[in-house]
């Protein structure tokens, strides 16, 4: 329900799994105990399953991107700026400097980057810092401006 902000998590260098879309609230919950997550959904039904006690839940109600992460901002002392483009959106893996034979597969115009060029090591998608990569950060830039915790 929240896969989108949790892309920007991503983005922001945080650590975070997203679930397949019809897991069933066990396995979310189960997931989550083990590999030691808070649960974010919007889905307050899952309060009522015993299991859910074990993990820490935060309720988002849906409400739009920009509205569900200043929401999730009175819960988590998040730094949106953590580490900025360091993990893949898609997988969640840390990315690794790009070697060249990653570099010839992106446009020529984007390999000026160079050395801020970073690749996935789990699906081999290449980043780099374009026109998409400075939308999602000077929204990250936004809300960590936001932030209760900016004067820290
Ligand atoms: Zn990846």
């Amino acid at each position: 329900m929240h896969a989108r902000l949790g892309r920007y998590l991503r983005a922001a260098g945080y650590d975070t799994a997203i679930a397949a879309g019809g897991l069933e609230d066990r396995a979310l919950i189960s997931q989550a105990v083990t590999e030691g997550r808070v649960l974010l959904t919007g889905d307050r039904h899952i309060l009522s399953h015993r299991a859910s006690r074990e993990t820490e839940v935060i309720i988002l109600p849906p409400n739009g991107l920009d509205g569900s992460a200043e929401a999730l901002m009175t819960f988590l002392p998040l730094n949106w700026l953590m580490a900025p483009f360091s993990r893949c959106l898609i997988d969640n893996t840390p990315l690794r400097p790009a070697g060249d034979e990653d570099i010839r597969r992106i446009p020529v115009d984007a390999r000026a980057f160079g050395d801020r060029i970073n690749v996935c090591p789990e699906c081999r998608r290449v980043y780099w810092p374009g026109s998409h990569f400075k939308r999602m950060r000077r929204k990250l830039e936004t809300w960590q401006a936001a932030s209760p915790e900016v004067d820290g």
